[in-house]
């Protein structure tokens, strides 16, 4: 005996993101490519950019409220604050009406033409991106000796001395940071900041990386803080495509040693102390993309259909991750793990190991140990 499953259940799956954010109707969402970014529909949540969804894979979160989020039936239930019967319901209407097999089929060939339009739609922005970082860069000024030298040197990153140009670093005096909140694009902050170039795996310009400083407070990063809303801001911000590239901060694509940690100031520090000689600093820019995706949720395995995930050029034979000493211990590590066996995957000869940065253990002694194989 079967239970007839209610067919308003497959009909309510069928429906796309993008179709339920417009049935929803949520005010003040800003497209960004894929990802539709501005207040949480949760009832007494709001904000201004913690929530997201993306058209594309289905999904969204809110930072505040739920940073796992779900699909377009579960966004459904946090705007109107149903369960999901309610929600399929909303969608659908109540039950007994037929559902018309040609109208199933019209909503998920409307669906394919969504997908395809979102596609479209991210290409675009993303060539936009790229461009608009290109024109960053070569507006920029040279490093060396330059207000962003001196604010890297005061959180304990002084390359002054060292033998090496410094290439992938800028510096601009008056960088506006503009962020599109709403319908607009908003400069919210105008500042000295320091520009790095993103390198990806083919070598070629992909991205810039902006950190804005407080050239009033040695060392200090701007305070960004929106007038309107009171909302604060990161005072950092990539523009472009980051996926699988690096900021080279020394050596070249042939090096057999690289030292990656997440961030300028992990990977620069770990330089300054000269912690492998010979190797290569370059900074992953962020913990994903040192990753790739993964398996499972903190699995450490390596999804190796992730064809553009960070891997370190064929000439790399050792490969050291630098984990953050104040970072999550179980998603850092997973993380890092699963970059490292993706590396390793690729390359059955590499040798790779994590060491950890901060709690003034010393990177230098830490690298002199057993690599941890596996
Ligand atoms: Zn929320």
């Amino acid at each position: 005996m079967y239970r007839s499953v209610d067919p308003r259940i497959e009909s309510a799956k069928a429906r796309t993101m993008r179709e339920v954010l417009d049935r929803l109707a949520i005010p003040d969402l800003t497209a960004l490519g894929d990802e539709r970014v501005g207040p949480c529909p949760r009832a007494g949540c709001g904000g201004t950019d913690r929530f997201s969804a993306n058209v594309k894979k289905g999904v969204w979160r809110c930072r505040i409220c739920d940073p796992k989020g779900g699909d377009a039936l579960a966004l459904v239930q946090l705007a109107l604050g149903t369960d999901f019967m309610g929600a399929v319901e909303w969608l659908e209407g109540a039950q007994g009406v037929e559902i018309d097999p040609a109208e199933v089929e019209r909503r998920q060939i409307e669906k394919q033409k969504a997908d395809a339009k979102a596609e479209a739609d991210a290409a675009r922005y993303r060539a936009f991106a790229k461009d608009q970082a290109a024109v960053i860069w070569r507006s920029a000024l040279p490093f060396a000796g330059s207000p962003a030298a001196a604010y890297l040197a005061a959180r304990n990153v002084d390359l002054a001395g060292l033998p090496y140009s410094f290439a992938c670093f800028r510096y601009l005096p008056a960088h506006p940071y503009v962020k599109k909140i709403g319908r607009a694009r908003r400069e919210l902050h105008r500042g000295p900041a320091l520009i790095s170039a993103i390198q990806g795996r083919d070598g070629r310009f992909s991205a810039v990386h902006q950190t804005w400083f407080n050239p009033d407070a040695p060392g200090q990063k701007a305070t960004i803080i929106d007038r309107e809303t009171g909302e604060a801001h990161p005072a950092k911000m990539v523009l472009g495509s980051k996926k699988g590239g690096a900021i080279r901060l020394t050596g070249t694509a042939c090096a057999r040693v690289l030292v990656m940690g997440e961030g300028i100031e992990t990977t620069g520090t770990a330089l300054v102390a000269d912690a492998v000689l010979g190797a290569s600093y370059w900074a992953g820019v962020d913990l994903g993309n040192m990753s790739g995706k993964q398996t499972g949720r903190n699995s450490g395995v390596p999804d190796l259909s992730d064809v553009r995930a960070f891997l370190p050029p064929a000439s790399v034979e050792r490969l050291i991750y630098i984990q953050d000493g104040d970072s999550e211990e179980k998603m850092t590590r997973a993380k890092l793990t699963a970059g490292l066996r993706r590396a390793m995957n690729a390359n059955p000869y590499l040798r790779s190991h994590i060491v950890r940065a901060g709690d003034g253990v010393d990177l230098n002694d830490l690298t002199q140990g057993q690599p941890e194989n596996e």
